[in-house]
Parts: structure tokens; C-alpha cells; sequence
């Protein structure tokens, strides 16, 4: 018999809807490609036409609005070539925004926001073209105050990107990208397949392509379309319209609950980002003395798949970024994990994963 697992790493992959997979299989089995004229090809073309309307219909958009790309990397890196000036990306940024070449970065405060006055001063004094930032961060959850920012842009003509792949089923998509010219969304995170995003561009403004060849994507962005990823995106972001705020407010009390034993069972704990406003589902917690990938492998043995809130792409860890730019020590930084909620997330799955984290914590005490 497999043992019981608890999934509470959304931000990284959320588990596939079930919508996802059946508009997937939907897409599978029928095929064809929607740049051909043939019935087959009409059908596929439907299919794109569809889930094209539905992840528009979740970001208030129109459908033009809406390009499909290889994921939220590919969007970032897309987005971030629009200007010919540069481009200055909050230093909490995720690295598919950070490693783009020439990109500045911008400081934010310990709790992890751009402050306002901080961000006039710089866009007064360099060439930028273009701010990125994000609409929750992927490690803590922290939401950047999008209006003040968006304002100070448009006083200083700069284009304003918001990578927004961790806030579908967390926040509101549409008051976001109201504010923003370019925003990147990546279909795995909303309960759609990996390999599949979107680069969203505010009507009126024409996108230079990244990718060049065929026509697809009005010309924008070349390359026969990933017609099945396509598909779950746009039925996962479906999913997500209808469930709506009672879902998210369902995973913030979750969360909350989450939160408040962990506090209770080690009170010297640390949240990260607690007095700002964060995304419902995650929480970026720090077990005083016990490393981080220690805490994500006791976890793992008990069931409940966490990660470590350092970055550890390619094996090797490293402390993160983000709590070093809220200004944690290395030593700090590295005893945070993540954990993050998602639609399919139960009282269960919370109770396992704190029952877990309390255990561990009660070994380090005795220790
Ligand atoms: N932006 C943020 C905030 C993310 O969390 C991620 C993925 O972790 C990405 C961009 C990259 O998206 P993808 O995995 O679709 O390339």
C-alpha cells in the first residue's frame, strides 16, 4: 500500500486539475494543428480560440490580449525585451527575471515590498525603461503594492511587468492586470500542465517577438502551438474563475490555521513577511537551528512534501535571495522552508504537516 502523502508545495508545481486533464485528453485525441484549414485543423483552432477566452476571462482581458508561451521563463524573458532602455526588476524577483542580461535591480524593504519614495528616486536618476516586479512573491507570498508602483510608471513613461505566475487562486488576477502593460502567467501553477504560460499585453501596446518563424500568435510569438498544454491552461484558469474567492478564502483560513499551531508549538519561530500582505497559501517559516533541507526531508519521510525556501535548482543549495534581500542572515535564510497550499489542499494534508513540523521541533528540543 503507498503511504499517505501531503502535498504542500503548490508554488512549486499545483497538483493537475481535473478539468486540466480531461480538456488535456479532450486535446490529445483529437489532434490537428490550428494554423491548417481542414476540419481537423478548425477543431484544434477551437480549442486554442477557447482556452484563449478563458484565461483572458480570468485576467479581465480581451483575448487578443493573450499570448500562449513555453511557460512563465519564457514570458519573463519575452516581457523583459520590450524596451531598448533598461529594464530594473525588484531584487525578490525570480531568477527567470533576474538572469535576463542588463537587468538592474531595485532594493526593497525588510519586509520585502518596493518602497514608493525608493523607486521615484531611481527613475528619476537612470534610464529605465521598464519595472518589473511581482504580484505575490514565489517564496513568501509577499504582494507588492501594484497601484502605487503602476502610478509612479506611468508618471516616469516606463513600462510596467508583473509577473503574476503565483497569483492566480491566490489573488485576484484582474485588478492586477489592470495595472500592469506586460504579465506573465505559467499554466502549472494554477493547476494546469508545466511546459505551458502566457505572455498577457495590455491592449494598444504591439510586442516585439522573442521567438520568430511562423505566424502564430498574431505574428508575436512563432512556433506550432502546445495545443494539449494550451488546453488544461485554459480549463485550469476556467477552474480558478469559478471557484472564485471562496476558494481562496478557504485556503487563507488553512493557512492561518497552519501558521497559528506552528507559532504555538515553537514560539520563537519566524514568518517571513507576516506584517505585509501576503498570497493566502504561503507560508515561509523558519525552524530556529535546524537546516532547512533537514526539516524538508523529515517532512518528506512523514508524508508531506514541503521545500526549502533557498533555491536548489541543479542540486546545490543556496540560501535564498529573496529573505537575504528582507535581510536575513545566511544562517537565517537557511533554516526557512515553504510551504504552500493549493486547490487541493485538506485539513488533512495541514494537520499531517504540522504534526510533522511539531515532531521535528520536539526532536531538536530534546536534542
Ligand atoms: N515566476 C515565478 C514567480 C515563479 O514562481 C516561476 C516558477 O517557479 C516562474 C516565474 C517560472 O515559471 P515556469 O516554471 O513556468 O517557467
Amino acid at each position: 500500500m503507498r503511504a499517505e502523502r501531503h502535498y504542500l508545495d503548490c508554488n512549486a508545481t499545483a497538483p493537475l486539475r481535473p478539468e486540466a486533464r480531461r480538456a488535456m485528453l479532450d486535446a490529445a485525441e483529437r489532434g490537428g494543428n490550428p494554423s491548417s484549414v481542414h476540419a481537423e485543423g478548425r477543431a484544434a483552432r477551437a480549442i486554442l480560440d477557447t482556452a484563449r477566452r478563458q484565461v483572458a476571462a480570468l485576467a479581465g482581458l480581451p483575448p487578443s490580449s493573450v499570448h500562449f508561451t513555453s511557460g512563465g521563463t519564457e514570458a519573463n524573458n519575452w516581457a523583459l525585451s520590450q524596451t531598448d532602455r533598461q529594464v530594473l526588476a525588484a531584487v525578490v524577483s525570480h531568477d527567470s527575471v533576474l538572469a535576463v542580461a542588463g537587468v538592474g535591480t531595485l532594493e526593497t524593504e525588510s519586509n520585502g515590498l518596493v518602497d514608493p519614495e525608493t523607486l521615484k528616486t531611481r527613475l528619476k536618476t537612470s534610464n529605465v525603461g521598464m519595472l518589473s516586479v511581482m504580484a505575490a512573491n514565489n517564496e513568501t507570498g509577499v504582494i507588492q503594492p501594484l497601484e502605487d508602483i503602476a502610478e509612479i510608471c506611468r508618471a516616469h513613461g516606463v513600462l510596467l511587468h508583473v509577473d503574476a505566475v503565483q497569483a492566480p487562486g491566490k489573488l485576484d488576477l484582474a485588478p492586477i492586470a489592470a495595472q500592469a502593460d506586460v504579465l506573465s502567467l505559467s499554466a502549472h501553477k494554477l493547476g494546469g500542465p508545466a511546459g505551458c504560460g502566457a505572455l498577457l499585453v495590455r491592449p494598444g501596446l504591439d510586442p516585439v517577438p522573442l521567438i520568430r518563424g511562423g505566424g502564430q500568435e498574431a505574428r508575436r510569438r512563432a512556433g506550432t502551438e502546445n495545443l494539449i498544454g494550451i488546453a488544461g491552461f485554459g480549463a485550469a484558469a476556467g477552474a480558478v474563475a469559478v471557484q472564485g474567492s471562496a476558494e481562496v478564502a478557504r485556503i487563507l483560513a488553512l493557512r492561518d490555521a497552519l501558521e497559528a499551531q506552528l507559532r504555538a508549538f515553537c514560539p520563537e519561530t519566524q514568518v517571513f513577511g507576516a506584517d505585509v500582505q501576503r498570497a493566502a497559501n504561503t507560508t515561509c517559516i523558519r525552524m530556529p537551528g535546524v537546516p532547512a533541507e533537514t526539516q524538508v526531508m523529515a517532512l518528506d519521510l512523514a508524508g508531506v512534501a514541503v521545500s526549502a525556501g533557498s533555491a536548489c535548482s541543479s542540486g546545490k543549495v543556496t540560501p535564498s535571495h529573496v529573505l537575504i534581500a528582507m535581510g536575513c542572515g545566511e544562517e537565517v535564510a537557511g533554516e526557512a522552508i515553504r510551504i504552500s497550499l493549493g486547490w487541493a489542499t485538506t485539513d488533512a494534508d495541514v494537520t499531517a504537516c504540522a504534526a510533522a513540523w511539531q515532531a521535528l521541533w520536539d526532536r531538536k528540543k530534546a536534542a
